[in-house]
């Protein structure tokens, strides 16, 4: 059972402190990172389970791209009120400060960036850039948002007050009549630039976030409970080169019982990662 209460203890921070003492350290983060950002982590205490997109689903089902284009429509408002947390300054900090090298993420929601880090591995792509599936040329969500008004007129203010669900999905009533917004040079279909449930992750991405393991003398992961594949395959590498993982996560992970396990702290990584930069003085 995950204790949201959980606190860090202060034994636990000397155990983190030491470990980037003795070199850089690379930094792997999860959903568990942007709760306290106001995203739902789907994996975490207390949410419903999940059925992860598919990309099947958006490349053959039109009325699924309509529901999609709604809810982006109508979510679009309150994903911008959305901000760093103190977690994702730390990071930037840390960075700064020498002790990592940037940091290798699996979440889609561009914060890491925006909370200053600088060198930044998107395992997932980021949910703030659009593809056309058949060209490849991409455009920002907010510009695609714009070609969705000029060929639904009125359908974001019709649609102000339409409930969203934990999952981002707006309940929106007025789908069918939802016209998609098409790749403007070829006419392709448009997808989040994102890496979905049984694509892989592009081999560039990965080999990126290989070198900053490569690198590093330890592999902290940060709000993660390693259910994704490529976080495993970042932790095996760790473990061939003979280094420490440590891990900061509310609730279980698939690495609790690794001998490679160092630290353990299940506690929150905003309140983790800030008193950690404190005490390097980063
Ligand atoms: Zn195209």
């Amino acid at each position: 059972m995950t204790d949201v209460n959980a606190q860090l203890l202060p034994g636990q921070l000397a155990e983190l402190v030491t470990l980037f003492e003795r070199g850089r350290v690379a930094v792997l983060t999860g959903a568990g990172m942007s709760t306290d950002s106001g995203i739902p982590d789907y994996r975490g205490a207390g949410t419903p389970p999940r059925t992860p997109m598919n990309i099947a689903q958006f490349t053959d089902d039109p009325h699924y791209r309509q529901r999609f284009w709604a809810g982006a429509r109508i979510g679009e408002n309150r994903m911008s009120v959305v901000e760093p947390n103190a977690g994702h300054r730390a990071l930037a900090r840390l960075e700064a400060a020498g002790h990592i090298d940037g940091v290798i993420t699996q979440n889609v929601d561009g914060l890491h960036a925006r909370g200053g880090a600088r060198n930044v591995v998107e395992l997932h792509g980021g949910g703030g850039i659009m593809r056309c599936i058949q060209c490849g040329e991409r455009w920002t969500r907010t510009e695609v948002l714009g070609w969705f008004d000029t060929l639904n007129p009125g359908y974001a203010e019709r649609n102000a007050d339409a409930e969203i669900a934990p999952d981002g999905d707006a309940l929106v009533s007025e789908v069918e009549s939802v016209r998609v917004p098409l790749c403007p040079g070829c006419g392709g279909t448009l997808r989040p630039d994102v890496v979905y449930f049984g694509e892989t992750v592009p081999l560039p991405v990965f080999a990126a976030a290989a070198d900053i393991v490569e690198r590093s003398s330890a592999l902290l992961v940060a709000g993660s409970s390693l259910a994704v594949n490529t976080g495993m395959r970042l932790v095996h590498k760790t473990e061939r080169q003979g280094n420490p993982l440590a891990v900061i996560n509310r609730g279980p992970t698939a690495v609790d019982s690794r001998p490679s396990l160092a630290v353990r702290i299940d506690a929150g990584t905003s309140e983790t990662l800030t008193a950690l930069a404190d005490a390097l003085g980063a």
